[in-house]
């Protein structure tokens, strides 16, 4: 069995205000092995983001154990965080998140940038290397705006694969395109998944993209509630697809 990218033991998450504690996330067991493409899913509310933030090192949990890549990061210092998570997570979000003053293959190269320790000649070999892979570059001196929605995903994914990170966290990340565009961008991933053993693991409330992912974990107020191949966790909740307007 393949080694395991991200290995989570009874994660907690509670958001407390003045007067109520939510507990997002009620104690999650999760594994994601190398070369896997999981799909996490479930109704509003179940704890989809809370889960990301934490896996993205973006949010500290308040209970349980988090390996990522082998290592302990439940506690990593703030100063190690975001080195670590440059290294080992390429974040895809819903909202694209470039850079709207960079090129293309500027935005696309500034991992690398952040990173170091590699030369401005072997990053542009990088950056062209990645931009014809994912079909864009012909528009590498594009400026953001300059692209469709679905184009910008596909940068945004360049970018995240740049660094060759352990794991692809992405977020929605069809939420902000039209079918046709989310259908291609899908096509991208479940591609550099299977052809070049991309590890993915997705939040999607679009069960028709859920379904295609070889496992998918259901979330239920905070805890996993179901775990199995694509097709036969989703449709037994068709309830989870906001398109139904069921939720
Ligand atoms: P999902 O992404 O599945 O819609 P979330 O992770 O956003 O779910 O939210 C899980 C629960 O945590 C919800 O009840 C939500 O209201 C609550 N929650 C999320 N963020 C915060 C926050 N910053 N403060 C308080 N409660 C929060």
């Amino acid at each position: 069995m393949a080694e395991s990218v991200i290995d989570v033991i009874d994660l907690k998450r509670i958001y407390r205000t003045d007067h109520v504690e939510t507990h997002a996330l009620a104690g999650v067991d999760l594994t994601v092995r190398r070369g896997e493409y999981v799909a996490v899913t479930g109704p509003s509310g179940c704890g989809k983001s809370t889960l990301m933030a934490i896996l993205g090192l973006l949010d500290d949990s308040s209970a349980g154990q988090y390996r990522l890549a082998g290592q302990d990061v439940a506690n990593l210092r703030e100063r190690d965080r975001a080195s670590f998570r440059n290294r080992h997570i390429g974040f895809v979000f819903q909202a694209f998140n470039l850079i709207g003053d960079l090129t293309v293959a500027e935005n696309v190269g500034l991992p690398l940038i952040y990173r170091g320790g590699i030369g401005k000649a072997a990053r542009d070999e990088r950056v062209a290397a990645i931009l014809s892979e994912i079909g864009i570059v012909h528009r590498a001196q594009h400026y953001p705006a300059q692209l469709s929605g679905g184009q910008q995903q596909r940068v945004a994914i360049a970018r995240a694969l740049v660094t060759e990170p352990d794991i692809i966290l992405a977020d929605e990340p069809t939420g902000n395109l039209d079918s046709r565009s989310g259908e291609a961008v899908m096509e991208l991933l479940e591609d550099l998944n299977t052809r070049k053993g991309a590890t993915i693991l997705m939040v999607t409330h679009d069960l028709h993209f859920a379904r295609r992912a070889r496992r998918v974990v259901r979330l239920s107020d905070g805890q996993v509630v179901d775990e199995g191949f694509g097709e036969a966790v989703v449709a037994l909740h068709p309830e989870d697809d906001d398109r139904t307007g069921a939720v």
